[in-house]
């Protein structure tokens, strides 16, 4: 472990790292991350630029139109993604402390999102290990040898957000190295550190120089020059609608994939008859809270939008207030904290001025609304913001139909089972939503309507590797996660053999 770490502290500002090399930024150029809990600066990376991503590309592309990867045996590409999953368990202290200080998460957050990162290394290792290498096709003749195959991509690029980063990170690069492909991956610039890490961890598990690569910089260079570069086949995204359509259309002009995981603005529809019971209510509450303000609601698929049938709304509400306002708010290192600062100043800022704008369109406020008080466990410095209830919300307020990714959580209620799944569906994205509801019939009737990616009936958040992950609407195109996540990053090419040839005669001279 002491030489791991030491390696890693010299190395403290190349965290740039193409065709093998662990390189600062060719312009010198650095940037200190912050601790969220206390907007200090506890680490720093290099900023790379446009001429970094290029040098990056270029050894992605040498590694793949000449290198070993490609034609690397399926059982050998699986047996490294198994090797990868076993440091990340041997790391997960260290990686979810890292993640924990970088995105502001609390440290336990972090380990479980390590765990999820492992776990995606072995689900598509496992994947593409039980596969059948092609299909046959019938082409309607005993002459015809036909086939479909699967080949990689060639040179992937992936940018990343900063409310998961190593977990989306990982939804990216497993399926990528599963399907043979090489990458530059782009992280989020405030929140680079595991990223970085992860890479540390595919080289020492035997991945061949140059088939993975990475570029810590900004969006608007590093990033945009992977969304943009000729030499680059497929761009994944996994960021805000802004950047998301900005990355397509920059790619639209060298004709690459695309796959695009934006924002969402996510209903949690509980109807009256699942709070007919005590365990019901106190079910359905808790894990409305958990829907909203785990990572202070920077999820792209919290339940920001409560949306509760008219006649349990007030007892509803009011003990969701009532908890919401006991959550327990400090830096993510702290014994006994439950929800960890907002990542940056600007994102406190941005729920700021959504709470504000609620407020002047006529929201009530139940909770929070404010910046809470310094203690011991907050730093004065740290991006700390309650937890929010907003009531008498309706469709027309900001805070209703933009994605907030703070801890706000909006209030609108419904009489009739239309009138739930009108509103549910009343959302320009599509990510993810929920349906609480006693009734079995009615439950499976509304999460058939939901128009989002993800349907969770009685429960909020849960995901499975094995299961696509992605949205309806401008929540995204394409999926991650399951069979569909690994096919993102494949070409299919049809094989057709002629096992008799002859002239076809079509032209008689
Ligand atoms: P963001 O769009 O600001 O940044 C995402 C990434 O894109 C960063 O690495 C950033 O540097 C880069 N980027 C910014 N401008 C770019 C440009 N012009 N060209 C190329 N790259 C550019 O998003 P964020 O604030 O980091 O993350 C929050 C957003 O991510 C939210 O909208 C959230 O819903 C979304 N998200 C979606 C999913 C999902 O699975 N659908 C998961 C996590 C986060």
């Amino acid at each position: 472990m002491a030489n791991r770490t030491d390696t890693r502290t010299e190395r403290a500002h190349r965290t740039i790292h193409a065709g093998g090399e662990w390189l600062a930024a060719s312009s010198g150029a650095t940037r200190e991350i912050l601790d969220p809990a206390d907007a200090l600066p506890f680490a720093v990376v290099a900023e790379g630029d446009e001429k970094d991503t290029d040098l990056a590309v270029a050894a992605a592309r040498r590694a793949f139109d000449a290198g070993e990867w490609p034609h690397t045996p399926v059982a050998a590409r699986a047996a490294l993604l198994r090797r990868v999953a076993d440091l990340l368990v041997r790391d997960r202290e260290e990686l979810g402390l890292l993640e924990s200080r970088d995105a502001g998460k609390t440290v336990e957050e972090g380990r479980v999102d390590i765990d999820c990162v492992a776990d995606a290394f072995r689900y598509f290792a496992d994947l593409v290990a039980g596969e059948a290498p092609g299909r046959v096709v019938d082409a309607g003749s005993p002459d015809v040898h036909s086939v479909v195959v699967h080949e990689p991509v060639g040179v992937c690029a992936m940018i990343t957000p900063w409310n998961y980063p190593l977990l989306q990170a990982s939804w990216k690069i497993a399926p990528a190295l599963a399907a043979g492909n090489t990458f530059v991956v782009k992280p989020s610039e405030i929140t680079p550190l595991t990223t970085v890490a992860l890479i540390g961890l595919l080289v020492e598990a035997g991945l061949p120089t140059g088939v993975a690569n990475i570029v810590t910089g900004p969006g608007h260079t590093v990033g945009a020059r992977l969304a943009e570069h000729p030499d680059v086949d497929l761009v994944s995204f996994t960021g805000g609608l802004t950047s998301g359509t900005k990355v397509a259309r920059a790619a639209a002009a060298t004709v690459k994939k695309v796959a695009l995981e934006l924002g969402g603005k996510n209903p949690n529809v509980v109807f009256a008859d699942a709070c007919e019971t005590e365990e019901g209510f106190d079910t359905a509450v808790d894990q409305a809270l958990n829907a909203a303000f785990i990572h202070s609601g920077q999820v792209c698929s919290a339940g920001g939008r409560l949306i509760v049938e008219e006649s349990v709304r007030e007892r509803f509400v009011a003990e969701l207030a009532r908890r919401a306002a006991k959550i327990r708010l400090g830096r993510g290192t702290e014994d006994g904290v439950e929800c960890g600062p907002l990542v940056s100043a600007q994102q406190r800022a941005r729920t700021e001025d959504f709470v504000a704008s609620a407020l002047a369109e006529g929201a009530e406020l139940r909770c929070g609304g404010k910046r809470p008080e310094p203690s011991p466990q907050r730093p004065e410095g740290g991006y700390f913001y309650e937890p929010t209830v907003l009531d008498h919300c309706h469709r027309e307020m900001r805070v209703v139909r933009e994605e907030v990714f703070g801890p706000v959580l909006t209030v609108e209620t419904f009489r009739t089972e239309d009138e739930a799944v009108a509103l549910a569906n009343d959302t320009e994205y599509g990510l993810a939503g929920a349906v609480w509801t006693a009734d079995a019939g009615r439950a499976r009737r509304v999460a058939g309507r939901l128009r989002h990616g993800t349907v969770w009936i009685n429960d909020f958040h849960p995901y499975l590797p094995q299961a696509e992950w992605g949205g309806f609407g401008k929540s995204g195109v394409g999926r991650e996660l399951g069979p569909a996540g690994l096919a993102e990053y494949r070409e299919s090419k049809h094989v057709y053999q002629n096992l008799a040839p002859k002239p076809v005669r079509w032209f008689a001279g």
